[in-house]
């Protein structure tokens, strides 16, 4: 059996290994080892971050053929955003209904848009794998690839109230593409910051990464999910992953193990508990 470890679990992996491991394997060790872990919805974040995504991708397919795309970016942004409180989403104080979310979408990959240069031999969205041996297997979906003044580029796109360092995804992203023979001079994170709607749209922000640097990050991060996963399988205990009690995301809103077997560090119900 394959075990999939994607380019975007490695950046969260560190915060709480024991929470990323219950969302990274959830269906083998609820159905496999009998833990009842809880699945949790979207966050009002990641939801405006994909309706954001599908928004800049569709504009730039149109932009390259020199087509208008003002109208798909709010088209793209309400439907994805409808698509995705279909299925539940976890609303903040930021974002708090719809409307809002599909608003900040839109803003938010204008901005982008609008710094965002034309890169020569652009390809958008591409899936990659890569065999990490013992039946694990790398995967990534990358935003844009593209050469800029001649330099190899990955570029990625991210939003939310507070930016993060994402080191260690955009190092998978980097050995992915060069184990598929192709070459990777630089790593770009574009971010824009999720504001309340009645506040004006910050500029986006650009960090750039060396990929050496990057992909020995996303190798020790690697090497340490396969370690812990394989002593999971032969011991059953959650105890192979250190939980962090402390971590910002330690809600039953964000981990699928919060007041469960798999984590007692926090109850649900005190009272009950
Ligand atoms: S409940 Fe908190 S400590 Fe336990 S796995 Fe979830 S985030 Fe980590």
């Amino acid at each position: 059996m394959e075990t999939i470890i994607r380019c975007s679990s490695l950046s969260h992996y560190s915060d709480c290994p024991r929470r990323a491991a219950a969302k990274m394997f959830f269906s083998e060790i609820s159905e496999k080892y009998g833990f009842d872990l809880t699945p949790v919805n979207t966050s009002a974040g990641a939801a405006v971050g994909t309706a954001m995504h599908k928004a800049i991708e569709a504009a730039l397919v149109l932009r390259s053929r020199g087509l208008p795309y003002i109208d798909e970016v709010k088209k793209v942004t309400e439907a994805s955003i409808l698509e995705t409180a279909r299925e539940g989403i976890i609303w903040d104080d930021t974002t708090f209904d719809k409307a809002t979310g599909a608003m900040q979408a839109a803003r938010q990959a204008h901005a982008i848009l609008d710094i965002f240069p034309e890169l020569q031999e652009v390809s958008i969205e591409g899936e990659f794998t890569a065999d990490l041996g013992d039946d694990f297997i790398l995967s990534g979906h990358i935003d844009i690839r593209g050469k800029d003044n001649d330099v190899h580029t990955i570029q990625d796109f991210k939003s939310g109230v507070m930016a993060r360092v994402n080191i260690p995804q955009y190092g998978g992203y980097s050995l992915l593409v060069r184990s598929a023979g192709q070459k990777v001079d630089l790593l770009r994170e574009i971010y824009v910051k999720r504001v309340g709607k009645t506040k004006p749209q910050p500029a986006p922000i650009i960090k750039e990464y060396e990929p050496a640097m990057a992909e020995n990050f996303a190798w020790a991060v690697i090497k340490k999910i396969k370690s812990e996963m394989k002593a999971f399988r032969n011991s059953g205990s959650p105890w192979v992953w250190l939980p962090n009690p402390n971590s910002m995301m330690c809600s039953e809103h964000y981990c699928p193990a919060y007041g469960t077997k798999f984590c007692k560090c926090r109850k649900k119900d005190l009272k009950n508990g």
